[in-house]
């Protein structure tokens, strides 16, 4: 026992641990989507939680005090980028950690990489309520992106940390081998709904339709962010009419009173979808996640 203390503290003098005693990247992602995958990439070198319920609409999430610590605390900050997630400077500003600062080394924002969707010809006005202003920023929901995200968090671990960049590389073969498994098996599952037609209460299924080959164009909210009106919801009740559409699809977090009224006077139905890991106990990851909605829209658009 003195001999093995002995050769401990010498080590310690050295700045050398036993790799059991290597304290994990402290990383902190907006969303619970961000920390899966970044739990897949990093393993047991990272300690990872999120700020935002997947109960809630995670453009307008209050940071509470516990959360402005946990990034005070962080080695890394995983977001959205774009105009997801409102709060994100506010929660920097206060956090004020500049390890994870916007350019810092511990900042990554996952929309590097990414083919955007919707990315405006001019930069419309935020006076009309417009949260889309970049694009639009639910890229996660196709599988497809869900490979760069991944590659992405696999690249900056390298970098935070890279003594264990092998691992990472594994563990990101690991996962794209099992996700494009998935990818041929949901292709393959959706041939059946391709040209099929949804709307939706929020602009937030145009990758994962593009993906699909089905159109999502039409929103009960007239702009991202602006609830119904009256005007606009009876222009989307003739669209739905004329053009036979069968289904709104629907988050757990978004009003459902407003769907299922618009879907008892089309004679249509109400399609429950999931916009984060863990939004329900069927998606606790991010393939269970893809693999719910992609049967959910499968089952509910075909005729
Ligand atoms: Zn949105």
């Amino acid at each position: 026992m003195r001999i093995f203390l002995s050769i401990l503290s010498l080590l310690m003098c050295f700045g050398l641990t036993p790799a059991h005693a290597e304290r994990p990247l402290r990383v902190v992602a907006t969303l619970s989507t961000f920390a899966d995958l970044v739990k897949i990439i990093g393993g047991d070198y990272v300690e990872v939680s999120y700020i935002a319920s997947p109960k809630f609409n995670p453009h307008f999430i209050e940071p509470k005090p516990s959360d402005v610590m946990k990034v005070k605390k962080a080695d890394l900050f995983v977001h959205a980028g774009l105009d997801l997630e409102v709060w994100r400077d506010p929660l920097l500003s206060a956090a004020g950690n500049l390890k994870v600062m916007s350019g810092a080394e511990g900042e990554l924002d996952l929309s590097r990489g990414i083919r955007l969707l919707e990315v405006p010809a001019q930069m419309p006005s935020r006076a009309e309520g417009d949260i889309h202003i970049y694009g639009n920023p639910h890229y996660w929901l196709s599988p497809e992106n869900g490979k760069q995200m991944a590659k992405t968090i696999a690249e900056k671990l390298s970098v935070i940390n890279p003594d264990h960049s092998d691992i990472y590389q594994q563990n990101l073969n690991d996962f794209l081998k099992r996700l494009d498994q998935m990818i041929a098996d949901w292709k393959k599952q959706a041939e059946i709904i391709r040209g099929r037609e949804a709307v939706a209460y929020h602009n937030e299924w145009v990758y994962l339709a593009d993906f699909l080959g089905i159109g999502v164009s039409h929103f009960l909210e007239p702009n991202p962010g602006i609830p119904p009106t009256p005007k606009h919801i009876k222009g989307i009740e003739q669209y739905m009419l004329g053009k036979g559409i069968k289904a709104i699809v629907l988050t757990t977090f978004e009003p459902a009173r407003a769907a299922e009224a618009v879907a008892s006077r089309t004679n249509t139905s109400v399609l429950p979808l999931c916009q984060n890991v863990g939004e329900i106990p069927e998606t606790g990851d991010y393939i269970a996640m893809m693999e719910y909605n992609i049967h959910q829209l499968t089952k509910g658009l075909q005729t």
